[in-house]
């Protein structure tokens, strides 16, 4: 049994035997490294959902009664639990998604750091007062919503079971993950981590397809609070499913966010920034704040490109367990073949491949494909509207600011955005002017925690990552006080 094999059914048999990971049937977990199949999960079903919804209830009033001190208490033990296991669910993340090893480790730590940031902020989901007359008042309270149902993109596995799971905790709620069927090994041990810490049912996990398991969370009337990370698309079925409950519903969605580069800028730096901003060495490009369009002042695209092109084609591309290995396959087949599809659609709408797009030499196997950059691209190219979620970047180029402003907001999407310049004053017109929920200004990738996240237009409603979300799961109930 290789290591891989090991620690997938390691994963997917520590489930405790009262939680509705026994269902009977599985789905094969695929090492996207080496398309072989490591092991299985629970393909969970309605029913598994309910039973599951039934436990959340339960431990959810006593975690409820909780003062939020001892659940912030509680939570940071969860996060030293985490911590000593770190590495190995890093490893599990690897192996799941295909993610390099060192942005796995990255995501481990990131996990852990969400955990104590939202623990820290336990004292705030609190209400007001408001006068009214000498024996009158009003006060407001703000009390959990029951369970939660958190639903979860496949790209960054384990970063998503704790951090997504942290505020709607702090905030007393119960909470049920439905990981990616692609991604849900560390999930799954998270889960595990909770084990004879917090109430039975607080925080639980459901796997299977999203159409069964993950419909079935938006479906069922006991969970009244959904919060969905995934595509437009997905992210529609669920409203439609949800507006029947009249659920309150946030949404993380998707992003085709533009990189500005003005001319003025230091140009290895913005190049550096292009390549990072794409989240290759962290997901091989499969993220919702991937840098995918280059919107390039006409006087330095080439000189840009160039540099794009040199950093792009010296990134390592290999197992991603090796350390120095910076991009690793694409997570599953079938969007690995969409993504490849996105290559030849650029083609044939014209744009100039001018560099990747072909199965790496020497990796004969997986999902593995080399960086793309795209220049010669029309803004009206599928390629250049379309998430593709994948490693390609399209190079644009603009000569005046207003124009800019309009490719820039030309999309369905307005995740996150990154203007690179010198001038404060033009970063700051720009940002102004920019359709997105996130602006970098000479910046990239990497955000405090505390700083909201979250989408304009199609890319979502609501945000994340602050004190924001912590009282997004909460619902505020107001009093009239009369004194007598
Ligand atoms: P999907 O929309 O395909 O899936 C997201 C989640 O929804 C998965 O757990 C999926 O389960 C589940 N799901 C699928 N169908 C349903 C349904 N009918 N009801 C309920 N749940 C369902 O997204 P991906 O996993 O492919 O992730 C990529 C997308 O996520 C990109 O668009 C990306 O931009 C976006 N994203 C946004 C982020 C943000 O913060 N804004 C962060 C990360 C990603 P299953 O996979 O088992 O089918």
């Amino acid at each position: 049994m290789t290591l891989a094999q090991q620690d997938a059914s390691a994963a997917s048999s520590t489930h405790r035997d009262d939680t509705p990971q026994q269902a009977s049937s599985t789905l094969p977990v695929i090492n996207p490294a080496t398309e072989e199949q490591i092991g299985t999960i629970p393909a969970n079903t309605t029913t598994d959902v309910a039973a599951a919804v039934e436990r959340a209830r339960e431990g959810g009033r006593e975690w409820a009664s909780y003062s939020w001190r001892r659940r912030c208490d509680l939570l940071l033990d969860l996060g030293r639990r985490l911590a000593d296991v770190a590495d190995d669910l890093a490893l599990t993340d690897t192996i799941d998604s295909g993610n390099p090893i060192s942005g796995m480790r990255h995501d481990a730590a990131r996990a852990g750091e969400e955990l104590r940031y939202f623990s820290g902020l336990g004292g705030e989901a609190k209400g007001d007062t408001i006068p009214w007359t000498a024996s009158q008042f009003g006060v407001t309270m703000r009390e959990p919503y029951g369970v939660v149902g958190r639903i979860t993109a496949y790209n960054h596995p384990l970063l998503y079971a704790v951090g997504k799971s942290a505020a709607p905790l702090v905030a007393g709620n119960a909470v049920i993950l439905k990981p990616s069927e692609h991604t849900s090994l560390s999930t799954i041990r998270f889960v595990d981590l909770a084990a004879g810490l917090l109430p039975e049912g607080v925080l639980s996990v459901v796997t299977g397809t999203g159409a069964e398991a993950g419909n079935a969370l938006v479906e069922h009337p006991g969970v009244p609070r959904i919060a969905f990370t995934g595509g437009v698309p997905t992210g529609r079925a669920v409203l439609r499913a949800a507006a029947e409950h009249i659920k309150h519903v946030s949404l993380e969605l998707g992003g085709k966010n533009p990189m500005v580069v003005f001319p003025d800028v230091d140009l290895p730096a913005a190049a550096a920034a292009a390549v990072s901003g794409m989240n290759l060495r962290r997901s091989t490009g499969q993220s919702c704040q991937s840098t995918s369009r280059m919107l390039v002042h006409t006087s330095i695209a080439q000189e840009f490109t160039d540099r794009l092109v040199t950093l792009v084609d010296a990134l390592r591309i290999g197992d991603p367990q090796g350390d120095d290995v910076e991009v690793g396959p694409l997570s599953f087949n079938e969007h690995y073949q969409r993504v490849l599809d996105y290559v030849e659609v650029g083609k044939s709408e014209g744009a100039t491949l001018v560099t990747g797009g072909k199965r790496p030499v020497g990796l004969d196997r997986g999902y593995y494909l080399t960086p793309a950059v795209f220049t010669d691209v029309d803004p009206r190219m599928r390629i250049a509207q379309e998430e593709i979620f994948g490693p390609i970047i399209s190079v644009l180029t603009w000569t005046d600011v207003d124009q800019m402003v309009e490719l820039a907001n030309g999309v369905e999407y307005g995740l996150t955005a990154n203007v690179w310049t010198r001038s404060l004053t033009s970063a700051f017109q720009a940002t102004q002017r920019l359709d997105a929920g996130m602006v970098w200004v000479n910046g990239e990738a990497t955000r405090p925690a505390g700083v909201p996240f979250g989408g304009f237009k199609h890319s979502g409603i609501g945000q994340e990552g602050s004190l924001g979300e912590l009282l997004g799961y909460t619902r505020e109930k107001s009093v009239i006080i009369n004194l007598v």
